[in-house]
């Protein structure tokens, strides 16, 4: 398994996402996923419009799941 930033490290496994992101941090960062569509497990089907996320160090709201990777 990869290691994770501390930052990362309390949030389940299954609802983290990396992202690329557009907010203060202009890098690419591990993020939450919040909401997914209905219907699809939130593991399953990445990329999928629909899913949202929010990074784990400047609260940015991604919604593009554009790039996303699971750990
Ligand atoms: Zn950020």
């Amino acid at each position: 398994m990869r290691k994770l930033p501390d930052y990362a490290a309390n949030v389940p496994f299954y609802l983290l996402v990396s992202i690329q992101c557009r907010g203060a941090c202009r890098a690419r960062r591990w993020a939450k996923l919040v909401a997914a569509p209905p219907g699809v497990p939130v593991r399953t089907g990445l990329p999928h419009p629909g899913y949202v996320a929010h990074c784990l160090q400047c609260g940015y709201v991604a919604t593009d799941n554009e790039a996303w990777v699971s750990p």
